[in-house]
């Protein structure tokens, strides 16, 4: 078929899963999207008033007053390992840093923030609708015995082979829920081990993932006292990640980072379905403006969002209808079909896509752990490529000078997103490292 943002040398690449960069044609950044309706604010809102709750049922948050919160931190190391600077033509490399959402509390991902707003917003709802909490309460209500076993009669329940499946048992039994977690029969027995150990009651399905989706969003469907966490259209989930922004800007404003018209700052996100990357995005794009601009990375074989945007989003596609099979090692990111409460957005506000050969995670995610000692999953590692395709790359130059950014490359500042791994067990962790290792040296 034919992609219309997509040219045909574009077209052929994607299909042999060649990485490349993908720049949507007539991107404005300053477009910063505050005229659409979904607002952070309500977020915000929402975990300000549940922090003491937070606090007081999830050990990790205590000593954080119950606030979500992930470090900030340069990564010299791996800058001189990846920067193309010196390269003929390449840009000054400015200053790279790295977002560990590898080391959320409690779900070891950047599902975390997503799945702490869902699981606040039902919990919320449901002790408000039993009379249990009023409006103006202090949630810390919710940690008392008749809340939780009010809260106890009811499941949170998803369809996942990774880490929202993680991070949605272990919020959701946190706050007193049970948690089904509905997976692929064929799904790694570590991941259902994983789960299971923690008390998270895992259904196995015949069939593949999206199967075991369906048959997990038909049983939450029959079921009143089920409450089934949408991937692909939850609002919820959406505003979750938003928040990150807020923390970001505060971050860089105490590192001595300006964003502004003299200082811009790139941000590079690893996307699934695209509500994580998407949420960050929408989040920093309101806050920001024009200063900030936002790429997402994709496997080669599961370019699902770039698939997406490029051919217009009146009507799904998915990266089957290019030849693709979706088969990528990088799990969390393992995704035929970006979300459709994602993409209209990001039609507006991405500056660009790249994909990233799965070899690539392992040897980067290496790299990393080498030059900087953070150790982080294989689809965490995706969007460490970005300042590389940006600055090094012809298309990625086009992009600066086609934004008057060119001059400014010094004094720019790159965050590289890091998703998921803390979580991941040693054993795994030493089967990603190996690989890494291996192609290192080859
Ligand atoms: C889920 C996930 C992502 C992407 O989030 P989406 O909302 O699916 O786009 C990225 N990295 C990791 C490690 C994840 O688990």
């Amino acid at each position: 078929m034919d992609i219309q943002g997509l040219s045909h040398e574009e077209l052929d690449a994607l299909r042999r899963k060649q990485a490349l960069l993908w720049l949507p044609a007539g991107h404005d950044p300053a477009d910063d999207g505050r005229d659409l309706p979904l607002d952070p604010a309500e977020a915000h809102a929402r975990f300000d008033r549940c922090a003491g709750l937070l606090a007081r049922v999830f050990p990790e948050l205590r000593d954080a007053g119950g606030r979500l919160s992930s470090p900030l931190t340069p990564i010299p190391g791996l800058q001189r390992r990846l920067s193309p600077a010196g390269e003929p033509g390449a840009l000054a490399d400015g200053t790279w840093f790295l977002k560990r959402d590898d080391a959320l509390p409690v779900a070891g991902s950047v599902k975390a923030r997503g799945g702490f707003h869902e699981a606040l917003a039902l919990a919320e709802r449901l002790a408000l609708e039993a009379g249990l909490l009023n409006a103006r309460d202090d949630r810390v209500l919710l940690a008392q015995p008749e809340a939780r076993a009010w809260l106890g009669r009811h499941s949170v329940s998803v369809g996942s082979t990774g880490n929202l499946g993680l991070a949605i048992g272990l919020i959701g039994i946190g706050l007193g829920f049970q948690a089904v977690v509905h997976m692929s029969a064929d799904a790694k027995a570590w991941k259902k081990d994983r789960l299971r150990g923690r008390g998270i009651t895992v259904v196995e399905h015949a069939g593949d993932y999206a199967a075991a989706v369906a048959a997990g969003r038909d049983a939450a469907l029959a079921d009143p006292l089920a409450h089934f966490v949408d991937d692909e259209r939850s609002e919820d989930l959406f505003l979750g990640y938003t928040t990150a922004a807020r923390e970001l800007v505060d971050q860089l404003q105490a590192a001595g980072r300006p964003v502004d018209a003299g200082h811009p700052l790139f941000v590079y996100l690893p996307c699934g379905v695209g509500g994580a990357p998407g949420g960050i995005a929408y989040g920093l794009k309101r806050l920001l403006g024009p200063h900030v601009h936002c790429f997402f990375a994709e496997p080669t074989a599961s370019p699902c969002m770039l698939v997406q945007l490029a051919a217009g989003t009146h009507t799904p596609v998915s990266v089957h209808a290019v030849g693709l099979d979706n088969r990528t090692e990088a799990d969390g990111l393992a995704v035929g079909e970006a979300s459709p409460l994602v993409a209209p957005l990001m039609a507006r506000l991405l500056a660009g896509v790249f994909t990233v050969e799965d070899d690539t995670l392992f040897r980067d995610a290496y790299a990393l752990e080498q030059a900087d000692d953070i150790a982080i999953e294989p689809s965490a590692a995706a969007g460490l490529r970005g300042p590389r395709w940006l600055l090094g790359s012809a298309r990625g130059r086009r992009y600066l000078q086609r934004h008057n950014l060119t001059p400014l490359a010094e004094q720019a500042t790159h965050v590289i997103w890091s998703t998921g791994g803390s979580l991941v067990p040693e054993d795994i962790r030493a089967q990603f490292r190996a690989r890494g290792q291996a192609l290192a040296a080859a």
